[in-house]
């Protein structure tokens, strides 16, 4: 048992996520019930968990005896009634989990906690739907999925460390606290965020999306993924990390944050289209990039004349706006960018350019997009070691 008391834990969705996100919990004791709609894919999830068990190696245990500890079932009431903290991982749709949060609290023992690893959908409104919201938190796991058939760069695997710890206005400060010790207990650094659509990682990381997207006019994805690897000191280009994370995925969070937060987020016409014709990413075999042949590799010849600042300063923006909002502050930011896709930390990297660069290439493309409007926080200051301060 943890020290927080928890023993069994039900993971309900074995996709791209909720398999690596059971692996970490058996890796650490913990009894896991690993819940999916149909035994295929269960299967499927064992396979790439024993797999993945492999490539990680240096284990204290055998992998058996950890994989026994992995549950599989079909049945969501079995996999909850003794659960003791179940986490949800299901596909990025709003009405799913909400019907999910419904069925899991009926389950669960009262005293179980119910959280979610959902990318962008607003805690809130998955807790309103059950009869104890005091006891629902976001655990948003920040690490693309592991990917044990094709590409799992290391430092984008199940061991990267951040987790956001999304906080509501209702959750009680005891199922915070537990949270994050079970967070820190299976090796995770979390980091406690408010309760806002996409928290602050993925608004980063939706705003990069969506710029490299635009780029697309002026560059390819190798130029513009080379800019972001050997410019921005990126561990995976942005369109190679679209292809990992999925481009099914990225287009549900797109088209939540459209709802919630308006146009500017808008899903491009042309990613309804690829997901619809099988462009999922590395899961279906092709996205960005075709990997029939073997991943494709990104290499610094490939960045020709693209400025990596296209990328840079819409998402230095996008963050500025949210802490001027009060969502998040600079220090924050800092930590969360250096712990997931920006290494460097996103104010240390933007400092090297300097604020009146950042602002000039933003009214550069300001005719293209309102969202390009600097932020009334970054025409204010002189440095970026201001907003930490
Ligand atoms: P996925 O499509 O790979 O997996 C989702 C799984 O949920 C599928 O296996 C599906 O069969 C299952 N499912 C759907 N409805 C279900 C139900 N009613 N009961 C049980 N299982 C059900 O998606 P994913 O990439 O693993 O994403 C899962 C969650 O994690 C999403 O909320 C996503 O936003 C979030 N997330 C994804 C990433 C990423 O990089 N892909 C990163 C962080 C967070």
């Amino acid at each position: 048992m943890g020290k927080e008391g928890f023993e069994r834990v039900a993971v309900i969705g074995a996709g791209s996520m909720g398999h690596g996100i059971a692996e970490l919990f058996a890796m650490h004791g913990y009894e896991v019930n690993l819940v999916d709609l149909r035994e295929e894919i269960l299967r499927e999830a064992l396979r790439k968990i024993e797999k993945s068990l492999g490539i990680i190696g240096e284990l204290e245990e055998d992998i058996g005896e950890i994989l026994g500890r992995i549950h599989p079932t079909t049945d969501l009431g079995e996999a909850l009634e003794k659960a003791d903290f179940a986490l949800e991982a299901a596909t990025e749709k709003l009405e799913l989990k909400r019907e999910l949060f419904r069925k899991m609290d009926r389950f669960l023992p009262h005293e179980a906690i119910l959280s979610t690893n959902t990318s962008s959908i607003r805690i809130s409104s998955l807790a309103e739907v059950t009869s104890r919201p005091e006891r629902v938190i976001g655990t948003h796991f920040v690490h693309a999925p592991q990917r044990v058939d094709g590409f799992m760069p290391p430092h984008f695997s199940i061991l990267l460390p951040l987790v956001e710890v999304v906080k509501t206005d209702f959750v009680l400060e005891e199922v915070l606290e537990l949270t994050v010790e079970l967070m820190k207990g299976i090796g995770k650094v979390p980091e406690v965020v408010k309760d806002s659509p996409a928290f602050v990682a993925n608004r980063l990381l939706v705003r990069g999306g969506l710029e490299a997207y635009h780029a697309l006019e002026e560059a390819d994805p190798y130029e513009i993924d080379a800019s972001a690897i050997y410019g921005l000191g990126m561990p995976l280009g942005i369109f190679q990390l679209i292809d990992v994370i999925g481009l099914d995925v990225a287009l549900y969070i797109l088209e939540y944050l459209q709802v919630e937060l308006g146009k500017d987020y808008s899903p491009p016409e042309d990613l309804k289209a690829l997901v619809e014709e099988g462009y999922l990413g590395q899961k279906s075999g092709r996205g960005f990039y075709d990997y029939s042949q073997g991943v494709p590799e990104v290499k610094r010849e490939d960045w020709k004349t693209f400025d990596p600042l296209r990328l840079l300063a819409p998402m230095v923006n996008e963050v500025c706006g949210m802490i001027q909002k009060g969502i998040t502050n600079a220090n924050q930011v800092e930590r969360i960018s250096s712990l997931s896709f920006l290494p460097r930390g996103i104010f240390s990297l933007a400092e090297e350019f300097g604020v009146g660069k950042i602002v000039k290439k933003l009214e550069e493309l300001r005719p293209r997009g309102e969202w390009y409007e600097p932020s009334p926080l970054l025409r204010k200051i002189g440095s970026f070691s201001e907003l930490q301060a």
